[in-house]
């Protein structure tokens, strides 16, 4: 490998001009990584480190290049730097109207895991990305994301993540999620038509109610519904909106004496540091037939497989596991629930939706 390198090395010098001021170079590496030549690329990055302006760009770009590379401590050694060298770097790297173009890099308290949350397995490091670029505003997490990966149920989780994460999940939200998007009633219709066919009785209980879609489909469709979210805006605004009990709770803390039929988690076990304990809890709260609906991002989509690390999910911070079908089955299967239907999202790239029932 090494050897390799060093060949290539030799090689691409002798072809690429480096006698050029630093803009010219800038842009020559710039045309070099967009046509995947990420070997030249980083000859020409590298020779930017020199250059005090450059110098953070170029660092952040090494740290794409060395992810790329699998070499996962360098890359992050390198995005670090990169915030480093200037602590306001995103406003070099994103537009004026991207939500992170003020942030400013500040060091954040964090919590380091290593083995699986889900099998308790060993892990490797997989990947790190820096996580500035993506669409979400950034609250109190590190941009620098190491995921890791266990090998014995095919799960990627994240390395680290702030130590005040409930204080951030429940304080933050953007006010255009409260209102729902009715192009989504028709995809979700189907789903609650699917789950009818697995299901009897009409209980549902949704975790994480968002803007409300899914659960004003489900009372259309003639559920009893309850909803829970963590964000007490949006508990109240759906709540209001649908006349329906919404609680703004933590579900780890929800008590209550029903049992439900149907539970509901779309994209929220991939936030939790835990997902098996809030399957655990909600497996107490079903019926002895009760089936839970599962919708996640799965890294061994053919979306997340096609785009590489251009896939948004390595760089949507508050995602701190990314499923495989095999380690969501696994866990699923270990809790005494058997997959019944497992599908491709509709409307989320790369996501997968499983409805698991419990066996009898
Ligand atoms: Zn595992």
């Amino acid at each position: 490998m090494m050897l390799n390198f060093q060949n290539i090395s030799t090689n691409t010098s002798t072809e690429l001009n480096l006698d050029q001021t630093p803009k010219e170079l800038w842009d020559m590496a710039e045309k070099l990584i967009k046509e995947g030549h990420d070997p030249k690329a980083e000859i020409v990055y590298k020779k930017l480190l020199n250059n005090t302006n450059l110098a953070p760009l170029a660092y952040f770009r090494l740290g794409e290049i060395e992810n790329r590379n699998k070499d996962i401590e360098k890359s992050s050694f390198y995005h670090t730097k990169a915030f480093k060298l200037d602590k306001k770097l995103t406003l070099r790297l994103v537009a004026p109207d991207h939500p992170n173009y003020y942030y400013q890099y500040d060091e954040v308290e964090e919590i380091e895991v290593k083995i699986c949350p889900l099998c308790n397995g060993e892990s490797e490091l997989h990947s790190c990305f820096n996580m500035i670029s993506n669409n979400a505003k950034l609250y109190g997490f590190n941009p620098i994301r190491k995921w890791r990966l266990c090998r014995k149920c095919n799960h990627i989780f994240a390395e680290n993540y702030p130590k005040n994460l409930e204080e951030i999940f429940s304080s933050t939200g953007s006010k255009n999620y409260l209102k729902p998007n009715v192009g989504l009633f028709s995809i979700l219709s189907s789903i609650i038509s699917n789950i009818n066919s697995v299901v009897s009785g009409n209980k549902l209980l949704e975790v994480g109610v968002g803007a409300g879609e899914m659960i004003s489909v489900a009372k259309g469709m003639l559920y009893d519904v309850t909803g829970l979210d963590i964000r007490p805006v949006y508990a109240q605004n759906v709540s209001e909106r649908l006349g329906v009990p919404v609680y703004s709770i933590d579900i780890m803390r929800f008590e209550t004496d029903k049992l439900f039929d149907v539970i509901i988690l779309g994209d929220v076990i991939e936030h939790l540091s835990k997902p098996t304990d809030l399957l655990i809890k909600c497996s107490k709260m079903l019926n002895e037939k009760g089936v839970i609906w599962i919708s996640t991002p799965n890294f061994e989509s053919a979306f997340s497989n096609t785009m590489k690390d251009k896939d948004a999910m390595w760089r949507v911070w508050e995602h701190l596991n990314y499923f495989s079908y095999t380690s969501l089955n696994n866990v699923l299967n270990n809790l005494g629930f058997e997959v019944k239907d497992y599908k491709i999202s509709q409307h989320y790239n790369g996501s997968m939706e499983v409805i698991a029932k419990r066996k009898s």
